[in-house]
This record gives structure tokens, sequence and C-alpha cells, in this order.
């Protein structure tokens, strides 16, 4: 039995086309959702993500404050142009695309993005809010993740979700979020400190993939039936590929063969990370709106 494919790129739109009419909505009472993009330095991977976003903020009725900066720019430099765009009203969100030139602190520049223009959800009120359940963002790979299992009527309450991964932006908020009490799951977080990880992954209702390893995920690892959500994004190298290396997921393409439903990589939970920032910029407009 072949997997059912969610497809991510086609529910990213779908959201992407209500976001758009939030932003008409929001355009109607003169405000432009605005969303303050940063890069430091050039990094060729880092320029495509903050590209994708731009583009897709744009098509979304959206405004990007593209800012880039040289790889050598100084780290008060840089706080104190955060600083200013917490300050700006015309700016909704700020995003400062990871990872940074090792001279300078990524925990000091999240610390100093304002949380109510956080919509990464990275400073740590913004967790502090996300884990207590307090109005804030959602950060936006885990968020991506729920709307997909949404999409699919996935049951998660009272469902075994293993996560394998516990990075501070995709593994922990995901772990965290998938045990409030409207989500209901059991959760297991996995690591590499796990011992016999297919123990464990072979018990997952839910198996979702956070470990950044081509492939980590084997057939032999998964339950029949299971819902497998790959979040990895990895280069391999491909001599027949034309630019020389291909992207996949942590999860080998042969569990489709056994999981009952499954995201690809590309086009499953990657578009849906922009749809969920995309969200979190209308909904930081929306929010400045009520307040005043
Ligand atoms: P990360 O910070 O490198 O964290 C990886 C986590 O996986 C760590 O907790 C690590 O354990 C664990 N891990 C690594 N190898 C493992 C193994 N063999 N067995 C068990 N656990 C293992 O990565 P991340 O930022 O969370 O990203 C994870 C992957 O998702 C990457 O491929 C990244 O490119 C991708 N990603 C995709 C999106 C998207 O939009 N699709 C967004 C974010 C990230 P330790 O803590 O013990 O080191």
């Amino acid at each position: 039995m072949s997997a059912i494919i969610m497809d991510g790129k086609a529910l990213s739109e779908k959201i992407r086309e209500k976001v758009k009419a939030r932003s008409a909505v929001l355009a109607g009472r003169g405000i432009t959702p605005c969303l303050a993009v940063i890069l430091v330095g050039e990094d060729p991977a880092s320029l495509s993500y903050v590209n994708s976003k731009e583009k897709a903020l744009a098509a979304a009725g959206m405004e990007s404050r593209d800012i880039r900066l040289p790889a050598d720019t100084a780290e008060d430099a840089l706080l104190l142009l955060i600083g200013g765009l917490n300050r700006d009203e015309k700016v909704h969100g700020i995003l400062v695309q990871l990872p940074l030139p090792k001279h300078i602190s990524e925990e000091k520049v999240i610390s100093a993005i304002a949380p109510e223009k956080d919509v990464d959800c990275f400073h740590p009120v913004s967790v502090g809010n996300m884990m207590l359940g307090r109005q804030g963002f959602l950060p936006c790979t885990p968020a991506g993740v729920l709307a997909l299992l949404r999409e699919y009527n996935i049951p998660v309450s009272g469902s075994h979700a293993v996560v394998v991964g516990r990075s501070n932006i995709v593994g922990k908020p995901l772990a965290n979020l998938l045990i409030r009490r409207e989500l209901n799951a059991t959760v297991t977080v996995c690591h590499t400190g796990t011992k016999d990880l297919a123990r464990y992954t072979l018990e997952a209702d839910i198996l979702i993939a956070a470990a950044g390893m081509p492939g980590v995920i084997k057939p032999d690892m998964v339950k029949e039936g299971a819902t497998v959500i790959d979040v990895g994004v990895n280069r391999v190298e491909d001599a027949s590929a034309k630019k020389g290396y291909r992207i996949c997921g942590d999860v080998d393409i042969a569990v489709a063969e056994k999981a009952g439903y499954i995201t690809p990589v590309p086009g499953g939970v990657g578009p849906m990370t922009i749809a969920m920032l995309l969200e979190n910029v209308a909904l930081a407009a929306e929010r400045v709106k009520e307040r005043s």
C-alpha cells in the first residue's frame, strides 16, 4: 500500500489566498502589513530563503522591508537597527535570517526584537507565551506541521507522536504544542542521546522527523499506516542533478510504501513554513489595528 501524500504546496496556496484576503481588509483600513527582512552576509542558502519569503509577501499584498547588510556588520549596528524597526509603526514584523556571522550573538539579536513583532516566535518571551498557551505567535514550521495534520484529518488526540529532534525552532516547540490539551497527543522526543531510535519510532502513530539527517528514518523504523511528517531539508550530492546536488528529507523515500500518510520533500513542510510566516505577519498587523 502506498501512503497518501500530504500536499503542503497545495495547502500553503490555500492559506496564502486567505492571507491575501486579510491583507486586502487591512489595506481598506489604510494598513499594509509589513515585514522587515534582515539578511547579514551573502550565504547562498539564506539568500534564497529570504528571496522566497519576500516574493511570498508581495504575492499576499504585503510589504517587505528588505535589509541587506554586509557580513562584517557590527553587532551593535544590527541591534541599533532592530531598535529602530521596533519603534517604526509601519513595520509589523521583524525577521532576522539565521544563521548570523559568528561575531554576532544570535541570542542577543533575537532578544532585541520586540515580542509583538517577533513573527518567527524565537524571542524568549514568545517561546514562554507559546508554552503557556498565551496570546502570541506560533513558530512557523511547527504551526505548518499542525496545519497539515488538521487538513488531512489525522487523529492527534490520544495518539502517540514521536518527534525526532529537539531544536529550539522545530523539535521542542512541536513537542510542546502537541501536548496542549486541545491537541492531546502523548509525545516522545528523540535526539542523538536516544538509544535504539527505532524502538520509539516504531511506536509512533505520528512520526515527525526533524533531525537534519538524510534518510535517517527507514521503512523498518515505521509502524504500518503511521502518519510521517518529514521536516528535514538536506542537500545531498548528486552528479546527475543540474546543480550537482538534490534536496531530500530525513525520511527514506521507501517509507511511503509503509506509511498511511506522508509529506514529500520538497513540497511538504517547506511551503507550509512560509505560509505560516505570512499568517503571523497578518496577525501582527491586525493586532496593531485592534490595539489602536
Ligand atoms: P538542528 O538544530 O540541527 O537539530 C537537529 C536535531 O535532531 C537535534 O536535536 C539532534 O539531536 C537531532 N538528531 C540529529 N541526528 C539525529 C539522529 N541520527 N537520531 C536522533 N536525533 C538526531 O536542526 P533543525 O533546525 O531542527 O532542523 C532539522 C531539519 O529540518 C533540517 O534538515 C532543517 O533544514 C529542516 N528544517 C526545515 C524547515 C522547513 O521549513 N521545512 C524549517 C526548519 C528546519 P541533538 O540535540 O542530540 O544534537
